[in-house]
């Protein structure tokens, strides 16, 4: 494995100066505010982080979210607002957009979405927009809605509520905007979903495709949260196209590994989907947000996103994108994404050959799911246990999961975080270790009735103080941003 540069380069004592005097003018105003984000940090830089869908952007990402773009409002799209005085956001929002389209081989891109739900929301409205609205408004003889008659109004939005929608079922890894009932997504559609196969917990393409043929659903939603392998996406393409379906694939989680060229081909989804939505935060390391790319025939709904679900979009966060994807087009990004995926392989083989079970065995991408229930423990118990020892996880459904959503019997770990201090395969081994000697040590509590707790349990005397010793070593030796001093 080759030593890759995974940390930030930015110049600490710029970045010091910076923070430094934010810090004072802020804790003029509200000084508990100014400290709880020098606490933030400390505490940030004083544990294993190890969550999937989090990591550290750069300071100059962070940077720009902090500036008078966040006061103007600019609904509508770049060069065609309506509010005046927008032509510097135009300058950001066209520079995040073709940042965006180049970086991910794209023909359009939308950078407007406030977050991943933002996103879906946009291109869930488009795909109704394209194929059910227009095609009325064309039987209608109108351009708009507005021009509809109360009559063809109401029988389009009869049709609207009327479409489906397949995707990943939440305990093989899908995410909630992918149709399910506590979210939008599943009150507007009539929603079903794929699974994995029971005995390996892979995608089982044949099963998606028996299902898509029955279910006909308008709208295949591909992508996960905690799904620790790659999906083919030509073959999702090729099930779409079957029934007619149009295929949104969610890459949030994975953004940065096709940033970074370690998914390409049928594993890249911009080439096979209709429209990609994603964060760009997670693993593209940008600032909290959202954007969508899309084939050209679904460009103009998309670009619909304010007004159809958004408000004005946030111009500071906008810039800040346009500062991350510029980072994610330099050639170390690709050393970065290989090493977030090299680190997950040792982190899966690390936690293997110390016993733990691994749902689907192992991993091809930045996470791996574990099946506590090996350990006697719950996900939740799993999760506290490594919190008193430094180490900062979430739990997480398995595939038919017997504890149910809230306990769970997993817990899931990335390696983007960590590999943007720069670790490396030597300290993701010795995490591993860590872990198991943390669940090995840990036994749930037995209830009044003798029953094993699901939430509460101890730790063997001794354990969480020397994990959050050895933790300190690691961190210790590759600190979060080095030469960042705020005192
Ligand atoms: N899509 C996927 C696959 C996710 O994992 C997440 C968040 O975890 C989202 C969407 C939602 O992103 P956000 O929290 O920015 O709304």
């Amino acid at each position: 494995m080759t030593a890759a540069r995974t940390t930030h380069t930015f110049d600490g004592v710029a970045a010091s100066a910076a923070y430094r005097s934010a810090l004072e003018v802020i804790g003029a105003v509200e000084p508990r505010v100014a400290d709880a984000i020098s606490q933030e940090l400390t505490d940030q830089r004083g544990s294993l982080k190890l969550i999937a869908s989090e990591n550290y952007a750069s300071p100059a990402v962070l940077l720009t979210m902090g500036n008078w773009f966040s006061d103007k409002y600019a609904e509508g799209t770049a060069g065609h607002r309506f509010y005046a005085g927008c032509q510097n956001v135009d300058t950001v929002e066209a520079l995040a957009a073709e940042h965006a389209r180049e970086l991910f081989g794209a023909p359009y891109a939308y950078v407007q979405p406030h977050s991943g739900i933002d996103a879906n929301l946009v291109a869930f409205w488009a795909v109704l927009a394209q194929r059910v609205e227009l095609p009325a408004l064309q039987q209608a003889g109108a351009r708009h809605v507005n021009d509809l008659t109360d009559a063809d109004w109401a029988t389009l939005r009869r049709a609207l509520g009327d479409q489906r929608m397949l995707g990943m079922s939440l305990d093989a890894g899908g995410h909630l905007t992918h149709g399910f009932r506590p979210n939008i997504s599943g009150k507007m559609f009539e929603q079903s979903s794929y699974g994995t196969d029971p005995a390996t917990g892979l995608l089982d393409y044949a099963a998606v495709r028996a299902r898509a043929r029955e279910f006909r659903p308008l709208i295949i939603v591909a992508g996960y949260s905690a799904y620790p392998r790659r999906v083919d996406f030509a073959a999702m393409r090729e099930i779409a196209d079957e029934v007619g379906a149009t295929l949104v694939v969610d890459m949030a989680h994975f953004a940065g590994l096709v940033a970074g060229k370690v998914l390409t081909g049928d594993f890249d989804p911009v080439p096979h989907a209709h429209i990609v939505t994603s964060t760009s935060h997670k693993s593209l390391r940008g600032p909290r947000g959202g954007f969508v790319l899309a084939q050209p025939e679904f460009a103009d709904a998309v670009d619909r996103g304010c007004p159809m679900v958004l408000g004005g979009p946030l111009p500071h966060v906008m810039a800040a994108k346009a500062v991350a994807f510029a980072e994610a087009r330099r050639p170390e990004f690709a050393g970065y994404a290989r090493a977030v995926a090299d680190n997950a392989q040792v982190l899966a083989e690390g936690l293997t050959k110390r016993g733990a079970r691994l749902v689907t065995g192992g991993t091809d991408n930045h996470l791996v799911l574990v099946d506590v229930t090996g350990f006697g423990l719950t996900g939740r118990q799993a999760e506290s246990a490594l919190l008193d020892a430094g180490i900062v996880t979430n739990r997480n459904a398995v595939p038919a999961d017997p504890n149910g959503a809230w306990y769970t019997s997993g817990i899931r770990l990335g390696t983007p975080a960590l590999t943007s201090r720069g670790f490396g395969p030597g300290e993701f081994d010795r995490t591993a270790e860590l872990i198991v000697d943390v669940l090995s040590a840990t036994t749930p509590t037995a209830t009044r009735d003798g029953r094993a707790s699901q939430a509460k349990y101890v730790v063997a005397d001794g354990v969480a103080d020397r994990t959050r010793a050895a933790a300190a070593e690691l961190l210790a030796a590759h600190p979060l941003y080095p030469g960042l001093d705020l005192a």
